[in-house]
């Protein structure tokens, strides 16, 4: 539960409707289901124009409880004179006489609500319980809101770095061979040239892998939910990858055990098992292994990839699922990457009610293993986080 207090000013000539409120709100408490938050109020009060402007001021009060004739200017006046929108402060006009043209100006100028006298302790704790639930719901947003700008503005300062290393590295060979630092003979740049390929291979499969995140993070993507099997889906990852495997020596095996039909969007599985399988082939050694075990129980298919390449650190274990993280070492020097497959993975695995969770031994191998719910019932709801 969270608590907050938020500030009441109480505005009035009248001693007895000051003290009536104060008394009514000191113990009052707010409960905001949605939100978990409960609210209590500090309360000041002020009797005339003069005091409240001073008191806006230094108290900074969130709901403002004014009357609408003060003994020196009126509150119409105090609302002219005091910045509400810029203060974020819930104006309720407190008043004798609460004709419609007053009530249609005072609204026009900031004031949210009115509360005519005579009023009982009830009705002033009714106003200020909706327009506590209102301020704390608008808070929440603008956290929130805050809070997404700041994870924004971190994938792009780091996508921003991500992509500036290859993008120099590649600027870099080209002017060698334009101020022809190696002669004139085509053959001496070769290597140059190999570099540069290998550095705009990773910023293409950084932009593929962007392109799969954002479709995934905007729920904009339009998504097939058919019967799949993934048996099926994981043939055709394999094949995809049979070019890159025989070029290690790595052998690669599909087992298939009980019902592998789920309710699934294929091209998501598809994206699974094609960031889990390119990886045990790509962190595997020299002629390797990987086998890929598709399991299906009553509730799950479990998807397993174990492969016998050189393992992750303990200590990168669980980082290995944040964005653009990779594990740096001498054996992971030369292989190319993003660092946002198993980013992707993670997000597909949420819209499936799943989990994904990986087992490794540095130097001996890692194995996979994700679980995918076998029916979808209002999953196609769940966002992706
Ligand atoms: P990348 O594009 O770098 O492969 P991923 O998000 O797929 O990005 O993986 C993050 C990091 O996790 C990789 O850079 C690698 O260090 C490590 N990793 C992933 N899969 C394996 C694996 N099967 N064996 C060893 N390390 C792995």
């Amino acid at each position: 539960m969270v608590r907050e207090v938020l500030k009441v000013l109480i505005v009035d000539d009248e001693a007895g409707i000051r003290e009536g409120i104060k008394r009514t709100l000191t113990e009052y408490t707010v409960f905001v289901p949605d939100t978990d938050t409960e609210v209590r109020f500090s309360l000041e009060c002020a009797e005339n124009g003069a005091d409240a402007i001073c008191k806006i001021e230094s108290f900074s009060p969130d709901i403002l409880l004014l009357d609408y004739k003060l003994p020196d200017i009126s509150g119409l006046e105090l609302l002219d004179k005091i910045d509400i929108k810029g203060r974020q402060i819930v104006v309720i006009m407190i008043t004798a006489y609460a004709s419609l043209e007053t009530a249609v100006l005072a609204i026009k100028k900031g004031a949210e609500d009115f509360l005519a006298k005579p009023f009982t302790p009830q009705e002033i704790k009714d106003l200020v319980n909706k327009y506590t639930c209102q301020i704390i719901a608008q808070r929440q947003a603008r956290k929130l809101a805050e809070e997404r700008r700041e994870v924004r503005f971190q994938f792009i300062s780091v996508l921003a770095h991500e992509l500036k290393a290859p993008l120099g590295a590649v600027e870099g060979y080209l002017r060698i061979m334009k101020d022809k630092t190696l002669g004139n003979r085509i053959d001496s740049y070769a290597n140059a040239i190999d570099r540069s390929l290998i550095r705009i291979e990773q910023m293409r499969k950084l932009i593929a892998d962007l392109l799969d995140l954002t479709k995934i993070e905007s729920g904009k993507r339009d998504r097939l939910i058919e019967e799949v099997d993934v048996c099926e889906v994981a043939k055709g990852s394999i094949e995809m990858v049979s070019h890159q495997a025989a070029q290690k020596g790595i052998s690669v095996e599909l087992v298939g055990e009980g019902d592998t039909v789920m309710e699934a969007d294929k091209s998501e599985l598809s994206m699974i098992l094609n960031n889990l399988i390119t990886n045990a082939i790509k962190y595997n050694k020299e002629a390797g292994s990987v086998r890929v075990r598709i399991r299906g129980d009553s509730e799950f298919v479990l998807i397993s990839v174990e492969d016998t390449g050189i393992g992750i650190r303990e200590d990168m274990i669980e980082r290995i699922f944040e964005d653009f993280v990779r594990v740096k070492s001498r054996e992971t020097a030369d292989i190319t990457g993003s660092g946002l497959g198993l980013s992707i993975v993670r997000r597909l695995v949420r819209l499936y009610d799943g989990r994904i969770e990986v087992k490794s031994k540095e130097g001996q191998g890692s194995t996979f293993t994700v679980w995918l719910r076998r029916h979808l019932e209002g999953l196609d709801r769940l966002e992706a986080k």
